[in-house]
């Protein structure tokens, strides 16, 4: 496995698998993988010729109070993780690489982001669709894979390489989860021990408005009502937002909506937590 901290080592390594023909498949991080991670790296292996996995705390898509410092690193043992997983090439580059002096252009994502993570996180799109623009031009993967658990990334990065017509495919993976229920995240190793036991309910909420909404339930407001409710009952946490919208294109759900996502947001004393579930309607 090659690790490349520099632009000019993966562009090096880039230029001579296309000339091979070798198609690549990207998986974007920020490093302290687990088994979300390793689901992606895993399907990425099984339709690429290669694998480049990106291990990049981005400053970009933090917002001032927000925990970019105190975001969990760990580059020996996630190059270790990429190795074995047999990722071909870790790019880990530092953020003077990525960010050199006063930006000339920027992204502004104008769809899907004054919802959800997009609206109690201002500019965190923006932040993404800035580093993944660099990144796909810089990797020029084939396909690029991305967790549900993030959903609403994979609308808003949808809608990037749509708009820009990236020549990629990206390609959404199933959110992974520990057995009772929590979804895998970096971040779940900030919770305190009563935290973690209280964190499965975040699924759980979503879970049981899930059940009103498969038998029929389609007032938003009211299944929205519902997830508060369950995690204000069962969890310590302070509710950054429980909202239900369609899928993908994150609108209030109208009668013709094809799916819809319940999604749910909630802050510890040091960890956010987000969760999904989105579900396809008969029509
Ligand atoms: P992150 O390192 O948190 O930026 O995540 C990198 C990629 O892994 C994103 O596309 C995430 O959606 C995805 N991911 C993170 N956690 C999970 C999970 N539990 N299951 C599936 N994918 C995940």
């Amino acid at each position: 496995m090659i690790k490349a901290e520099s632009i000019a080592e993966l562009t090096a390594v880039i230029r001579k698998w296309k000339k091979e023909g070798k198609s690549i498949g990207f998986v974007p991080t920020m490093g302290f993988l687990h088994e979300g991670h390793l689901t992606l790296i895993n399907q990425a292996k099984s339709e690429n010729d290669a694998v480049v996995i990106s291990i990049f705390v981005n400053p970009l898509q933090f917002g001032p109070n927000e925990d970019f410092d105190a975001y969990p690193r760990s580059m020996e043992r996630d190059l270790q993780v990429s190795e074995s997983a047999g990722a071909d090439l870790v790019f880990a580059p530092d953020a003077k690489e990525m960010y050199k002096g006063e930006p000339a252009a920027a992204i502004t994502v104008t769809k899907r982001v004054n919802v959800l993570c997009g609206k109690s996180r201002p500019g965190h799109f923006d932040g993404v669709a800035a580093v993944l623009t660099k990144l796909f031009h810089l990797t020029q993967p084939d396909r690029a894979y991305f967790g549900m658990k993030d959903a609403q990334q994979v609308a808003v990065v949808k809608g990037l390489v749509d708009e820009f017509y990236f020549p990629l495919e990206v390609v959404s993976v199933e959110t992974v989860r520990e057995s009772d229920g929590l979804a895998k995240s970096s971040r779940n190793v900030y919770l305190t021990e009563q935290e973690r036991a209280e964190a499965p309910h975040l699924q759980k909420a979503l879970q049981k408005a899930a059940k009103m909404a498969a038998a029929g339930e389609r007032d938003a407001g009211k299944l929205e009502g519902h997830i508060k409710d369950y995690l204000s009952t069962h969890t310590t946490a302070e509710i950054d937002y429980a909202e239900v919208l369609s899928y993908p294109e994150l609108a209030p759900p109208a009668e013709d909506s094809k799916e819809i996502i319940l999604a749910a947001a909630i802050k510890f004393s040091k960890a956010r937590l987000i969760d999904n579930i989105t579900i396809k309607l008969k029509l």
